[in-house]
């Protein structure tokens, strides 16, 4: 796979996907995405093709914003911002989606690791932070890298071509179907 190797700046790949920088990946979701909606709350209803599979109280996704390319998302539903209002059976659902993510994109991606990071805030300044909890799956491609360099947008976010996404898509819906 090209885009593992090389560094994780925004230049463009010889082979996409490339990176876009952080402002462009703000503006593009803003024309998508209500201003006052919940932005976990508005993934949840996204009808687009990124989505893996979806239950009663979970949903799991491709992040529209990549930190890593193959990054999902497990989205819990309704909207609980805190751990002490969310049901354990809940909690534990959206765990054992989180684990069997992080085992396709494993399988699928051959990452070095996979990071699995529940980390909502309510802090209105990180645009791309949200208090309604979640689950981000990335997996990580460099021996180097640290949450400090992944968990971030300074450096930009992945995106790709229809045909790319489409791609990434089936091979991981894929193996999600076959698990
Ligand atoms: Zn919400």
């Amino acid at each position: 796979v090209p885009w593992i190797n090389g560094d994780h700046h925004w230049k463009a790949r010889s082979k996409m996907p490339y990176i876009i920088s952080r402002e462009a990946a703000i503006a593009e979701l803003k024309k998508q995405k209500p201003e006052q909606e919940c932005l976990i709350c508005w993934l949840q209803q996204q009808t687009d093709n990124l989505t893996i599979e979806s239950t009663e109280h979970t949903s799991v996704i491709l992040s529209k914003c990549p930190a890593r390319w193959g990054h999902l998302m497990v989205l819990i539903h309704p909207h609980f911002i805190n751990y002490t209002e969310l049901p354990a059976s809940i909690w534990t659902a959206a765990a054992e989606k989180a684990q069997k993510a992080a085992i396709v994109l494993e399988t699928v991606l051959k990452p070095v690791r996979c990071y699995v990071i529940s980390a909502g805030t309510s802090r209105s300044d990180l645009q791309m932070s949200s208090p309604h909890l979640h689950f981000n799956v990335i997996p990580v491609y460099e021996q180097d890298d640290k949450p400090s360099t992944v968990l971030t947008w300074k450096n930009g976010v992945y995106s790709a071509t229809e045909e790319e996404w489409s791609e990434l898509q089936q091979s991981i819906q894929q193996e999600w179907n076959s698990l």
